[in-house]
């Protein structure tokens, strides 16, 4: 197995039986996994230092005109307590952020018809008009064309919207009727076109998916080639239909997060919120693995529980952009620090 590490480091790929070896390996054998750990590790940290960007994450709604089955804000939850930012309160947000050290702010939320594009719009302007020095990430889901383009004018810089799974009938396992992998994969298509830093990904042990689906993702993602890759374990949240479904597993996610950096060594790769939610050491194990990026939660406290994409959300202490100093703590216990730099892609 080391061996086929090795060849992965060197050429960036595989061929798929390979992979599909690797992954089963590091399944059921903590030595290859962590030697594929400590050899992304290095290719992270050749590409990156020690240090590990920081993104400011606004969740502006938990409105959602989608039902998707795994996300604990679907429009069919009506245990939700629903909430909507005004500009001003992003403008908050970003102020708060931006005294932290924070130089990107996310925009995230569910698919708002409320938040229109039109606000969307003077929002982006807004912040780029206060600040021209900070990189605006948008995370709002499938817009039209000419919407995504009015957003990158007004002056967004990335996008994140997960393909979620590639293999059309996994998709619609997880996703109603009248959302389909193809649209997903043209919005992704626009994103890139338009000059969007574009961030894609999957869930990782998201109900139905199997081996051969993830083998499917890795070479899309090759194929794609995108800024940023989002990979987490899928966590149930129990107001949706997959409440009593298991989650992904530590080890698998820290696997793939290691094939994602061996492959795409410039790559921005976070750490997430749902592997630190799943174990305590998840987000460190996460950077060990090779990710390079954690998001801490600058959303208003008093909304924070509302936006519970899963159960148990994280989203205080070193999730929380209040808890930057516990972040670097802990970030330093395995000899990283926090990097204030925008991190931009750079090949
Ligand atoms: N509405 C936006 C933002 C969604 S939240 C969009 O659809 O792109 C961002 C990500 O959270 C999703 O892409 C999904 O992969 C992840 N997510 C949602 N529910 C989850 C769950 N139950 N477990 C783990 N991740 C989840």
């Amino acid at each position: 197995m080391q061996r086929l590490i090795d060849r992965l480091r060197r050429e960036r790929t595989l061929p798929p039986a390979d992979l599909r070896l690797l992954l089963e390996a590091c399944h059921d054998d903590a030595t290859t996994l962590s030697y594929l750990n400590a050899q992304a590790r290095e290719v992270a940290q050749a590409h990156f230092g020690r240090g590990i960007f920081i993104r400011g994450l606004i969740e502006v709604s938990n409105c959602c005109r989608n039902n998707c089955y795994y996300c604990g804000i679907r429009k069919g939850n009506t245990h939700v307590e629903r909430y909507r930012l005004s500009t001003e309160q992003v403008l908050g947000c970003c102020r708060q952020g931006y005294a932290l050290g924070f130089r990107t702010f996310v925009m995230q939320g569910g698919e708002d018809p409320a938040q229109t594009d039109d606000w969307v719009e003077r929002t982006v302007a807004a912040i780029r008009r206060e600040y021209p020095d900070c990189a605006i990430t948008l995370s709002l889901g499938e817009k039209s064309r000419e919407a995504y383009e009015r957003f990158f004018r007004a002056g967004a810089n990335r996008y994140l919207l997960r393909h979620e799974t590639h293999d059309a009938t996994h998709y619609a396992q997880l996703h109603p009727a009248g959302m389909t992998i193809s649209h997903r994969l043209q919005c992704q298509r626009q994103l890139k076109e338009i000059g969007y830093q574009t961030g894609t990904g999957i869930m990782v042990g998201s109900p139905g998916q199997t081996l051969d689906h993830i083998l499917e993702d890795i070479f899309y993602i090759e194929e794609l080639q995108p800024e940023m890759i989002g990979i987490g374990p899928f966590l149930p949240h129990h107001d949706t239909p997959f409440a009593s479904c298991p989650p992904g597993t530590v080890e698998q996610t820290v696997a793939l997060l290691s094939i994602f950096r061996l492959m795409h060594p410039a790559a921005l790769i976070p750490s997430t919120t749902a592997l630190a939610t799943l174990a305590p050491d998840g987000r460190e194990r996460g950077i060990l693995a090779g990710a390079n990026v954690v998001m801490p939660n600058l959303s208003p406290v008093e909304d924070r529980k509302k936006y519970e994409l899963y159960n148990n959300k994280a989203a205080l202490g070193a999730e929380s952009a209040e808890g930057l100093s516990a972040l670097r703590r802990q970030l330093q216990a395995i000899g990283y620090d926090i990097s204030f730099a925008r991190g931009d892609f750079k090949m």
